[in-house]
């Protein structure tokens, strides 16, 4: 069963604006690692009457209710009082927990006298399971009662943090049996929306995988997740659901669980011993800064030429002044001659070349924004990208530079490009 949980803020500086609740972000990213659902972050000060009233709706809309802050020695820390009266539980001296606080206070601290009010931290529900705090002295603590799970964290976020880990999401576990895994399947040349239709109704039959489009700059990409009790259980779930996308929009997946199509063009230049130069114009270089980005680039990326200008064009990358001036700088011929040139100056197996305008506002030979070509050379093959980008300059750089990898990747494993 899928669980509800609410999470309890408690501190008067969160309400007046002085700490931001990173605590309750916190807890909820390690609860959606666990499948459970968050419906509400509740925020109260330190007052027991407003804790009690939130808890109080707390319990009536959720399974599990997880406490920050409020668990430390001084005398406006009322979580567990309030917490455990509010669930009928008494509050038991553990001397366990005594005997770590005054370790704490001689080890870490030098000090052997320790005041009274320390030992309010050995106060502890009765029953419960004690949460140890490895980097303070107030310990987190969690109980059942009524049906309902109460899971107390300490208030400072590296406390928090840590008792996350070694306290809250053992303890979850056990309770919620299943996690939640997921595989993200990239996809290029084919819109959030146009993926969508195509699996519209796997889409809306499945809901252990579920199938959700995000998109990204230029691309889209394909999450499936799946809640079972082991990696191994979940992905028997979604593998069959991968291949069915796969099979359904054929070469527009380029990848699943692959970081970029940066990525993947030169893992598959480096398999095959290949190398790859880029002269550019209207991207600037983003293409070679993307392909550089990736460790290890150099074995398959040569080099790339900014040409910005007509003349850049002709003496960097060896553009012939006629093409240029008879068909424009933007043109699928000047395209091919940039793809041309970086591969031959650069003797690279694959060149390419990008022209386009990126904006804002058309050329000056009229040429629309967003219009950009972009060619790929190789030894055998001379293929060119004519496209009219709608989107804004930043976007449209962005853009072009994808494409050019994806007709990279398309001609390095043998699908059309
Ligand atoms: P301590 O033992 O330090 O008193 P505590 O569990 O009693 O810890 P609080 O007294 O409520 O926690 O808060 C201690 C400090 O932790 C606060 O001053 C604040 O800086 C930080 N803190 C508390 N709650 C949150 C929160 N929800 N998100 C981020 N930081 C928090
Ligand atoms: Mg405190």
């Amino acid at each position: 069963m899928a669980y509800i949980a609410e999470i309890i803020g408690v501190g008067t500086e969160l309400l007046l604006g002085n700490i931001v609740n990173t605590d309750a972000r916190d807890v909820s990213v390690a609860l959606s690692r666990l499948g459970i659902n968050v419906y509400f972050h509740t925020v109260v000060g330190d007052n027991p009457e407003r804790l009690k009233q939130a808890v109080a709706v707390a319990r009536s809309r959720a399974d599990i209710l997880i406490t920050t802050g409020g668990l430390g020695p001084t005398y406006d820390d009322l979580t567990k009082q309030t917490l455990a009266e509010a669930f009928g539980k008494k509050l038991i001296f553990d001397e366990d927990e005594a005997e770590k606080i005054r370790g704490f206070f001689r080890d870490r601290l030098g000090r052997l006298e320790i005041t009274e009010n320390n030992f309010r931290q050995a106060m502890l529900p009765e029953g419960c399971v004690v949460f140890d705090n490895g980097c303070g002295t107030a310990p987190g603590c969690a109980f059942e009662s009524d049906g309902k799970h109460v899971l107390m964290l300490p208030g400072p976020p590296r406390e928090c943090r840590a008792m996350i880990e070694s306290g809250m999401i053992p303890y979850l576990k056990r309770l919620a049996g299943d996690e939640i895994f997921s595989h993200n399947i990239h996809i290029f040349g084919l819109g959030e929306s146009a993926a969508e239709a195509k699996l519209r109704d796997i889409m809306e039959r499945s809901s252990n995988p579920t199938l959700a489009p995000y998109a990204k700059d230029a691309e889209t990409m394909l999450r499936v997740t799946a809640r079972a009790e082991s990696r191994e259980a979940a992905d028997a779930l979604m593998l069959p659901v991968i291949e069915h996308v796969k099979a359904t929009l054929g070469d527009a997946v380029y990848g699943v669980d692959t970081d970029s199509l940066e990525n993947t063009v030169i893992s598959l230049l480096r398999g095959r011993g290949m190398t790859i130069a880029a002269a550019e114009s209207c991207t600037g270089g983003l293409l070679a800064k993307r392909l550089t980005d990736i460790p290890g680039a150099s074995r398959a990326f040569l080099g790339g030429i900014t040409a910005y200008t007509n003349e850049a064009k002709t003496a960097l990358a060896g553009a012939p002044v006629e093409t240029v001036e008879r068909y424009g700088a933007v043109s699928r011929e000047t395209a091919e001659a940039l793809a041309r040139g970086a591969r031959e100056r650069l003797r690279a197996d694959l060149g390419i070349g990008i022209t386009g305008v990126a904006g804002p506002g058309a050329d000056d030979v009229g040429n629309p924004e967003g219009r950009v070509f972009i060619s790929l050379s190789s030894a055998d093959a001379l293929v060119t990208r004519a496209l009219d980008l709608y989107y804004d300059r930043e976007r449209i750089r962005i853009a072009a530079a994808s494409h050019a990898l994806d007709m990279a990747r398309r001609y390095l494993t043998g699908v059309p490009v």
